[in-house]
C-alpha cells in the first residue's frame, strides 16, 4: 500500500489517496482515514494528481533524427523524402536506441500507454518493427506500448495482395494493428479496402493516416467511414487535416458518419502546424475540424506525432505540449484539452480507464501544479508517475539563485 498525501485534484479538492496493488483504495479528505503502520507515504502538497496520460500516435522509431535528414521545404512531402533516404543508412541499433529513448522521456512525462506508428513495408520490411518490439519487451514492465504497422504502398507493378501480405508480415513480426497511409497512395479507396480486410482477418485495430493535407478534394475519409461500418474492429481515422478545410455543412455530414460507425479521430496539432499549409496564401492552421467532430458525438483524442525528426523538429515528447495547443490553436477548452490527451486517449487506444477514484487502476501521474489550467500552461518538469500502483519514475526541478523560491 502506498499513501499519496495532499494531493490537488482537477476539481480542486485537496485529498488522500490510497493506493493497494494496482488499484486506488481509497480518496478522501486530508488525513479523513487511517493508515496502517509501515505504509509508504508521499507528500503530494503542491501538487495535482490525475489518470496518467495516454499518448495515442508518436512515431518512436523516426524520433530523435532532424539533424541526419533533410527537410529544407518543410513539407510532408520534404520529410517523407528526407526520411527515406536515411533508410538505407540507420541501423536496427540505432532505431532501436531512439526508440527506448523516445519512450523513457514520455514515461517521464506521465505516460503509461502508447501507441506507436512504426514504418514498414517494400522499403524496410520488418526490421523497425522488430527493433521497436525488442524495445517494447524490454519496457513490458513498464509502459503498455501498442505497435502500428505504418506500411507504405506497393510499388509500381505490384498487387494490393502483395500490400496485404505485407501488413500479414508486419503482424506476424509482433505488431499489434493495421497502419498506413492510404489518401497518398495510387488508389486510395483500394489501399483502404485492404488496410481494413486484413484488421477484420487478424481481428485487430487500424489506425490509418487519413488525408493528411490541406487539399480540400482530398476526403477518403467519407470511405472510410463507410468501409470501417461494416468491420467489427475498433477504427481510428489520425490527422484528418481536409476535414478542417470543408464548408461546415460536410464537415458536420462527415462526422455524423464517423460517430454512427464508431470511428475514431486522432488530432496532431503540433506536427499539422508545422508542415502543412505552407504553399497555401492565407495560411491556414491545418487542424481538422474540431467543433465539427466533438459536436457531432466522434470521440477525438490528441497525440503529439513527431519529436525532433524532419517531420517536427521540436516535439517535447510531453502530452502537455500537445493540450497547450489545442487550447490556443485549437480553440478547445482547458477541460477539453485535459481530456483529449488523457481519460480520452486512453480510451481510443483501447487502455483501461485510471485516475484517483476508488476502484480505478492506479496508473496516475502528480505534476507540481496547482490546476489543470496551471499544469497546461506552465507544464512543469516536477512529475511522479505510476503504473499499476508502482512509482515508476519521478522528475525533480533544483533552482538555486534569485529563482529559488519557486521551488518552495
Ligand atoms: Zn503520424
Amino acid at each position: 500500500m502506498m499513501l499519496l498525501s495532499g494531493a490537488h485534484l482537477a476539481s480542486g479538492d485537496v485529498v488522500d489517496v490510497m493506493l493497494d496493488g494496482d488499484r486506488v483504495a481509497q480518496v478522501g479528505p486530508v488525513a479523513s482515514f487511517g493508515v496502517p503502520a509501515g505504509v509508504e507515504v508521499v507528500d503530494l502538497s503542491g501538487y495535482l494528481l490525475a489518470g496518467a496520460f495516454a499518448e495515442p500516435h508518436v512515431h518512436l522509431d523516426k524520433a530523435f533524427t532532424v539533424d541526419a535528414v533533410d527537410n529544407p521545404a518543410g513539407t510532408l512531402a520534404g520529410a517523407m523524402a528526407g526520411y527515406g533516404a536515411l533508410l538505407a543508412t540507420a541501423t536496427d541499433q540505432d532505431v532501436r536506441a531512439r526508440a527506448r529513448r523516445a519512450l523513457l522521456h514520455l514515461i517521464a512525462n506521465g505516460v503509461t500507454a502508447v501507441r506507436t506508428h512504426v514504418g514498414c513495408g517494400r522499403l524496410l520490411g520488418t526490421r523497425a518493427i522488430e527493433s521497436v518490439v525488442a524495445v517494447r519487451e524490454e519496457l513490458r514492465e513498464h509502459v503498455g506500448l501498442e505497435i502500428v504497422a505504418h506500411i507504405g504502398g506497393p510499388g509500381p507493378g505490384e498487387s494490393w495482395a502483395m500490400h496485404a501480405d505485407r501488413l500479414r508480415a508486419a503482424l506476424d513480426a509482433g505488431a499489434d494493428a493495421v497502419g498506413g497511409n492510404p489518401a497518398i497512395e495510387e488508389n486510395p479507396v483500394e489501399a483502404l479496402q485492404a488496410c481494413l480486410a486484413v484488421a477484420a482477418e487478424r481481428g485487430c485495430p487500424v489506425d490509418l493516416h487519413t488525408d493528411e493535407t490541406t487539399a480540400a478534394d482530398v476526403l477518403t475519409l467519407r470511405e472510410l467511414a463507410q468501409l470501417a461500418a461494416a468491420v467489427p474492429v475498433p477504427v481510428t481515422a489520425s490527422h484528418c487535416v481536409s476535414l478542417g478545410q470543408q464548408p461546415a455543412q460536410v464537415a458536420a455530414e462527415v462526422a455524423s458518419a464517423l460517430a454512427a460507425a464508431g470511428v475514431d479521430v486522432v488530432t496532431l496539432p503540433a506536427t499539422n502546424l508545422y508542415l502543412q499549409g505552407r504553399e497555401n496564401v492565407p495560411a491556414p492552421r491545418g487542424l481538422t475540424a474540431l467543433d465539427a467532430l466533438q459536436t457531432g458525438g466522434v470521440r477525438v483524442a490528441a497525440g503529439g506525432d513527431n519529436a525532433g525528426d524532419p517531420f517536427n523538429p521540436t516535439g517535447r515528447l510531453d502530452p502537455l505540449e500537445a493540450a497547450a495547443l489545442l487550447v490556443t490553436a485549437g480553440h478547445r477548452s482547458i477541460e477539453q484539452a485535459w481530456a483529449m490527451v488523457g481519460s480520452t486517449a486512453r480510451a481510443v487506444i483501447g487502455a483501461e480507464p485510471a485516475g484517483p477514484e476508488p476502484g480505478a487502476r492506479a496508473d496516475l501521474v502528480a505534476i507540481r501544479a496547482r490546476s489543470v489550467q496551471e499544469a497546461i500552461a506552465l507544464a512543469p518538469a516536477d512529475r511522479w508517475v505510476w503504473r499499476a500502483g508502482r512509482l515508476l519514475s519521478r522528475t525533480q526541478v533544483r533552482r538555486s539563485g534569485v529563482t529559488a523560491e519557486l521551488d518552495r
